[in-house]
């Protein structure tokens, strides 16, 4: 059995846009970096020298899963650090760049950095997103289309992670450059999920996390095209690793679970895309069988595949959660701030009500998950909707 399989008496895992496990392959790669080989990666010595060449293969991998060179891959914690880095780093106060557009739709992680630069004298500009989530060229040139702006970022989530939205990279990086302002991509969700070239896109910099594509969590990317390199501040300093732009000693075994699951993420990418593209259009089939009413929400085709974000009309998606908690795992779009439910910040970018935002649920699959699986979440799911109705009136 494949030891990524959960045991049978768990509720079923719908939930891979969060974090997914790590594969097989991945663990096995990493454990002899936990066990006897364990060395610092920055010591000069044969142990710390094996380290390193295991980084520099973790590296190499990183980048030929997104078509990029490997000296362009910074190790970062995550995508959370990466993002900061991105824009705190090229937004500094020594740099030229001092305006950032972003989307309302955007990842917390590319918000609150915002916020922090609005805060120090950084220009921020919001783009509005159409219904289904998406940025268009024409919206993106009317805002970077008004004359005596300085040079700037446009920060950009590739899939969305709550509605599984794909922005249209390359018009949007032609669009980006020809206003001489670069394209930082936040790739977290659909690294791995769909097929990644920075230079088929044109974008500038990209961020990754490992754990979103079966790999450990505690580690991710940002790659910056070199000859950027010397534009970007660092935001740790230290020891000077990672080519000086992030200090802190690189932890092998992350770094070698990460290469493993960038290897296989890249010889998979067409199947598992395909297959999760299926299973997302069996979940669909078997809810209109069972006659639930729904609404796709997202774009109904530039989707991240196997990523529903769903609103049963009438329904409080944390009710239906709470029903369904024994048989599956999902999340809801909503945030939960100071203890306080409050709809979530990207469907109400969409032009959906509170009400309508409370209604919506997020089910993603992965490498795991099975046909037969989701038609007996179906069924539960139909059944909880019709006791929540009934409870109702
Ligand atoms: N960006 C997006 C779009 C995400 O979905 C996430 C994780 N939810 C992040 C960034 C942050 O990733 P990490 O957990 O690696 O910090």
């Amino acid at each position: 059995m494949n030891s990524m399989a959960a045991p049978a008496n768990e509720p079923l895992y719908l939930d891979f846009a969060s974090t997914t496990p790590p594969a097989d392959e991945v663990v096995d790669a990493m454990l002899p970096w936990l066990r006897h080989t364990h060395a610092n990666p920055h010591s000069e010595h044969f142990h710390g020298r094996r380290a390193a060449l295991a980084l520099d293969s973790a590296r190499e991998a990183v980048a030929a899963l997104i078509g990029g060179q490997p000296e362009g891959v910074v190790f970062t914690s995550g995508a959370t650090e990466a993002n900061n880095l991105a824009l705190k780093g090229l937004l500094s106060a020594t740099g030229s760049r001092k305006h950032l557009w972003l989307a309302d739709t955007e990842h917390k992680s590319l918000r609150e950095p915002a916020r922090h630069l609005s805060g120090a004298g950084v220009m921020v500009t919001r783009l509005a997103v159409q219904s289904t989530g998406l940025i268009d060229v024409a919206t993106l040139t009317a805002a970077l289309d008004t004359p005596g702006r300085t040079p700037g970022l446009i920060a950009m989530g590739h899939g969305n992670n709550e509605i599984g939205t794909l922005q249209p990279l390359p018009a949007l990086a032609e669009c980006a450059h020809a206003y001489g302002h670069l394209l930082h991509v936040d790739a977290a969700q659909s690294a791995g999920r769909v097929p990644l070239d920075v230079e088929a896109i044109d974008c500038d910099l990209m961020c990754l996390s490992s754990h979103k594509l079966y790999g450990p969590a505690g580690i991710g990317a940002l790659y910056v095209v070199p000859d950027l390199q010397d534009q970007l501040e660092p935001q740790l300093h230290g020891g000077g690793q990672e080519g000086g732009l992030r200090s802190g000693t690189v932890p092998t075994f992350l770094a070698v679970g990460f290469g493993a699951a960038a290897t296989l993420a890249l010889q998979r990418v067409i199947q598992d895309t395909e297959r999760q593209q299926r299973l997302a259009a069996v979940f669909l089939a078997a809810l209109s069988a069972q006659r639930v009413a729904f609404q796709l929400i997202g774009h109904p085709t530039q989707r991240l595949p196997g990523h529903l974000s769903l609103r049963f009309p009438g329904v409080e998606a944390e009710d239906l959660l709470a029903l369904l908690a024994p048989a599956l795992s999902a999340s809801t779009g909503a945030a939960c701030a100071a203890g306080e439910l409050r709809a979530s910040h990207v469907l109400r970018a969409l032009g959906l009500d509170e009400r309508a935002a409370s209604e919506v649920i997020r089910f993603t699959f992965g490498r795991t998950t099975r046909e037969e699986d989701l038609r007996l979440a179906v069924e539960c799911t139909a059944v909880a909707i019709g006791r929540i109705h009934e409870r109702s009136g």
